[in-house]
């Protein structure tokens, strides 16, 4: 068997077209242009390179964009200051601190200041809490990314084996939350999981989030499965030439492609879905801020 390939591209451009034309009847009809606002604090090379292609798609898709490009060295105090601006902005529905943040500041003191409403990300602690129970939320982009894949490809997913490798707050544990609101029977393994190999074995749905390239081989899936890799991982490719390198993903894609079902593929899989669900977020928040309908489809 060759697996049907899940072409993370062409769906984040449906995703962000979709997106323009809610932003386009949000200022047609009631004037209103739904805000994005990015904060970065230092100058992480990666970081830089992820909020300027975040900046450039918010405006590609006709909503305002604001960055925020903090030193190295600011100040917990005046981070929170940014924030907090920023949380009282009506022209703003959507707030992103970039992470990681540089040592001296507290990740989670700086992510709980965000007004949850306001919390595109999805990672406040009441958003995690309204996910964790149900209840209507921010989603995670990487993760509702992915289940937006998962739901398109299988249209409903209840009663079907799921098995998220990770248990990260970004990628495995809201990926996990959202398989089981979807009825999965769902398995969160990690780096003291036992027979890894035979639980992954059994999931009909196999969603790979630890960082290790190429860690999971086509011999661990079953059959017929869908394998969502989350994974972005860079290594050397001295058969492209001295010193090069390329993404590879978290499963071993030449060997997974000949016997899953449905594969996405690194690149070009979650990773260009993720800064789609980043505006798709930002939509629903600014809709969800004037009281009006969210758009169908774009949220969990
Ligand atoms: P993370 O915080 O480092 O978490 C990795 C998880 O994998 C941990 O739960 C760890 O288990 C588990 N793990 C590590 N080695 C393992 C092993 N040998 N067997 C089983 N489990 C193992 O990573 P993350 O932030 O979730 O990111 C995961 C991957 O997704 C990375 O490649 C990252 O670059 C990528 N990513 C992609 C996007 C995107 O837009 N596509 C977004 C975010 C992340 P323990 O908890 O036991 O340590």
């Amino acid at each position: 068997m060759t697996a049907t390939l899940i072409d993370g591209k062409a769906f984040a451009a449906k995703v962000r077209a979709q997106v323009a034309a809610h932003v386009t009847t949000l200022k047609d009809k009631h004037g209103i242009t739904p805000g994005l606002a990015v904060v970065l604090v230092g100058e992480d090379p990666a970081s830089q390179v992820y909020v300027r292609s975040k900046g450039k798609m918010t405006v590609e898709v006709g909503m305002n964009s604001y960055e925020h490009k903090l030193d190295a060295d600011t100040s917990e105090a005046d981070l929170l200051a940014v924030v907090e601006k920023l949380n009282n902005d009506p022209d703003v529905h959507g707030i992103l601190v970039q992470l990681p943040l540089p040592k001296h500041l507290d990740s989670d003191l700086v992510i709980n200041s965000i007004d949850p409403a306001k919390d595109v990300d999805g990672f406040h602690i009441s958003n995690v809490g309204l996910l964790g129970t149900g209840q209507k939320s921010m989603v995670p982009c990487t993760p509702l990314g992915s289940l937006m894949m998962l739901r398109d490809h299988h249209g409903s997913l209840s009663g079907l084996n799921a098995v998220v490798l990770g248990r990260s707050n970004i990628v495995g544990k809201p990926m996990a939350q959202l398989l089981l609101n979807e009825s999965c029977t769902v398995t969160i393994a990690h780096s003291r999981t036992r027979d890894l190999a035979d639980v992954v074995r059994r999931a009909d749905i196999v969603v790979a989030a630890v960082g290790r390239p190429q860690m999971v081989p086509g011999d661990w899936i079953k059959p017929g499965a869908t394998v969502i890799d989350v994974g972005i991982n860079r290594i050397d490719a001295p058969e492209n030439g001295p010193g090069k390198t390329r993404l590879v993903g978290d499963v071993d894609f030449d060997s997974c492609v000949e016997v899953a079902g449905a594969i996405t593929p690194v690149p070009g899989g979650v990773g260009p879905m993720t800064i789609a669900c980043l505006l798709a977020n930002t939509v629903t928040a600014c809709c969800r801020a004037n009281g009006l309908d969210e758009p169908e489809g774009l949220t969990a």
